[in-house]
């Protein structure tokens, strides 16, 4: 069975096949088709931006898909970026311009500073729509730490552990992050629905 997961998003690729690899199922990629789009994000929330995706993919390409929407809610910069997690920095957005400005964002408001991974997952198919959440407390630190991982892992240490989720190993992120415990509930029900 194959399954679509509407992102471009490598990094994110890697850790939701991984999260479904003891599934038989041929996990795809927007990175697989010449006839990609990028999906507008105009949604008020991670659960309104995921459906968007999932919705616009499957009436695109017909195959069963998942999606997600996720990102950084920090509690001093009231919930920002949040769905903006991805272009905070502006239409050039990169991770590194991001990360620069959520710093310089944070620079006058005293440690901790509080915050949260959250991330919506979808399954559509022409029956079924499934939606999820899944998210990870911590803090953001004031110097970027390690290469793994991507987006602000460098500055997210996650409660619990003193390494960033880019310092940690990628099978540790991947238990306890946002995205494993969305994703991780979603198979569930897709198993328990016999879907997969
Ligand atoms: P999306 O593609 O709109 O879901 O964008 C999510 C954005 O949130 C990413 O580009 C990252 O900036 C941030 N983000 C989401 N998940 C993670 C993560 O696991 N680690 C670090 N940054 C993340």
């Amino acid at each position: 069975m194959k399954i679509l997961f509407a992102t471009k998003n490598k990094g994110k690729y890697k850790e939701v096949k991984n999260i479904f690899s003891d599934l038989d199922i041929e996990l795809l990629s927007l990175n697989d088709f010449d006839d990609a789009f990028d999906v507008v994000e105009d949604g008020k929330t991670f659960e309104e931006n995921a459906l968007k995706k999932a919705v616009e993919t499957y009436s695109h390409f017909n195959i069963p898909v998942i999606s997600d929407d996720s990102g950084l809610v920090v509690e001093q910069l009231n919930g920002e970026p949040g769905i903006y997690s991805a272009r905070y920095s502006g239409v050039d957005a990169t991770d590194k311009k991001n990360n620069l400005k959520l710093l310089e964002e944070l620079k006058s408001f005293p440690k901790p500073h509080n915050a949260k991974f959250v991330c919506a997952a979808v399954y559509l198919d022409s029956k079924n729509n499934i939606i999820t959440n899944g998210e990870i407390k911590g803090q953001i630190i004031s110097e970027p730490r390690g290469n793994n991982g991507f987006g602000y892992d460098p500055l997210f240490l996650p409660d619990g552990f003193d390494k960033t989720t880019a310092e940690l190993p990628p099978e540790t992120k991947n238990k306890i992050s946002h995205r494993a415990k969305a994703f991780g509930k979603l198979k569930q029900l897709l198993k328990s629905e016999g879907l997969i």
